[in-house]
C-alpha cells in the first residue's frame, strides 16, 4: 500500500467498485479490506488477500484525511486570488508542496470527486454489510457530516449478510445515508449457485432483496448470463428470471460470464467439467432470461462484457448507467436481442 509521507494525507483506497460509481467519479471509502466469503469459483477480485473489518477510528482518520485535502486545495485556491475553486491550479500548488502526492493512490480519485461536484460515495470492499450495524451508522454519519455535499452513498453486500441483520438495523443504516446496495445475485438456480459456491440460495437472495426494499434502499442486482455453461443454460436463465421477478430491483445488471485465470471455474473449463456457451449461445440465453423477467426496475448492460453486435458492427445494447425501462422496453430488448441473433447466423455462415 502507498501512503504520502504527510500523514495527514494518508487515507486507503481499495481496487474495485461498479463501474457506475467510477462513471459517477465516487468517493471511495474502505470499510472493510478484501472479500469475508472469498469462495465463489469464478472470482479472482481478491484471492489472495486476507479479509479485515477496519476499526471506526481508523475509517474517521480517513474521512478527516480527505477533508484536509480538500480544505488545503480551497485554502491554496482562495490564497492564489481563485476564490476557493477545487482546480488544475490549486492541485498543482498542493503536489508543489507535497511532492509524494503523486504517488499517493486515492489523491488522483478524491480530486476528480472534488471537480466533479463531490455528490456520490461508494463503501468499499466486497461486503460493508458485515460490519456491525451501530458501527456502520457511526461512518456514515461521520462521512455525511464531514462531506454534506455527498447526496447518495451505495455499497457491495452479499445477501446472506443483508438476511442476517435485522430490519430494524437495516433501516438505521439506510437512515445513516446509505442508499443503494449492489447486491452479486450471479443466478438464480440452486444448482448453479451450489456448484459456484455463492453461499447463498434462490431463497435467500428472495429475502435478501425483499427485506433490502423494505428497509428503504435502492437494490441493483447483478446477474451472470452463461454461469450455467451448456449443461444448466435454460435452468439458469428461468430460474434467474423467476428470483428478479419476485425481488423486482430498482436495477438488473448482466455481467456475462468470463473466465478469470487462476480460478477454480477456470480450472474446470480446462479439464472440461464445466463448457461454456459461444457468444451466440450466451446471447440465446439471455433471451431467455429477459423473455421470462416479470420487473418493473431498469435492466441495464453497462460492462464490457456486453459486447453483441448488431448487422451494422455496432454494440447491441446501451451501456448507460441506467440501461432500459422495463416492462415498457422489454420488447425493444428482445428486439435487439434477436438483430443480435441474426447478426451472429448471419457472420457465422
Ligand atoms: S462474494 Fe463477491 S467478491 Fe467475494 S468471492 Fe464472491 S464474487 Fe468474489
Amino acid at each position: 500500500m502507498i501512503t504520502p509521507k504527510n500523514k495527514k494525507y494518508a487515507f486507503e483506497t481499495g481496487v474495485y467498485r461498479p463501474p457506475n460509481e467510477g462513471g459517477s467519479n465516487s468517493l471511495l471509502i474502505r470499510l472493510t479490506r478484501n472479500c469475508p466469503w472469498n469462495r465463489c469459483t469464478f472470482c479472482g477480485m481478491y484471492k489472495t488477500e486476507k479479509f479485515q473489518v477496519r476499526s471506526v477510528a481508523e475509517i474517521k482518520q480517513d474521512i478527516d484525511a480527505m477533508a484536509a485535502v480538500r480544505d488545503d486545495l480551497a485554502a491554496l485556491s482562495q490564497r492564489s486570488g481563485q476564490g476557493g475553486a477545487i482546480n488544475h491550479t490549486a492541485a498543482m500548488a498542493l503536489i508543489g508542496k507535497n511532492p509524494e502526492l503523486n504517488h499517493h493512490q486515492g489523491f488522483a480519485m478524491l480530486y476528480h470527486w472534488l471537480l466533479s461536484g463531490g455528490k456520490t460515495a461508494f463503501l468499499q470492499d466486497a461486503n460493508s454489510l458485515i460490519m456491525k450495524a451501530d458501527q456502520l451508522v457511526e461512518v456514515l454519519g461521520y462521512l455525511r457530516r464531514t462531506f454534506p455535499s455527498i447526496v447518495r452513498v451505495t455499497t457491495y453486500a452479499r445477501s446472506k449478510s443483508v438476511v442476517q441483520k435485522s430490519l430494524d438495523d437495516l433501516k438505521a443504516i439506510r437512515r445513516a445515508g446509505l442508499n443503494r446496495l449492489h447486491v452479486g445475485l450471479e443466478s438464480g438456480d440452486d444448482a448453479v449457485l451450489n456448484k459456484i459456491q455463492k453461499g447463498a440460495t434462490a431463497e435467500i437472495h428472495i429475502k435478501a432483496g425483499r427485506k433490502a426494499l423494505a428497509a428503504g434502499f435502492q437494490l441493483s442486482e447483478y446477474w451472470m448470463p452463461g454461469l450455467g455453461g451448456k449443461a444448466r443454460w435454460q435452468d439458469h436463465a428461468i430460474n434467474t428470471a423467476r428470483v428478479l421477478s419476485e425481488i423486482d430491483p430498482h436495477y438488473i445488471r448482466s455481467r456475462p460470464f468470463r473466465s478469470w485465470p487462476g480460478t477454480p471455474l477456470a480450472q474446470e473449463m480446462a479439464e472440461q467439467t464445466f463448457e461454456v456457451l459461444t457468444p451466440g449461445e450466451q446471447l440465446r440465453e439471455l433471451r431467455l432470461t429477459v423473455r421470462e423477467l416479470s420487473v418493473t426496475g431498469r435492466v441495464c448492460f453497462d460492462h464490457a462484457g456486453n459486447f453483441w453486435k448488431n448487422s451494422l458492427g455496432q454494440l447491441l445494447f446501451t451501456h448507460s448507467y441506467e440501461g432500459y425501462q422495463f416492462p415498457q422496453e422489454k420488447q425493444t430488448v428482445l428486439d435487439l436481442i434477436d438483430e443480435g441473433l441474426k447478426a451472429g447466423r448471419r457472420s457465422a455462415r
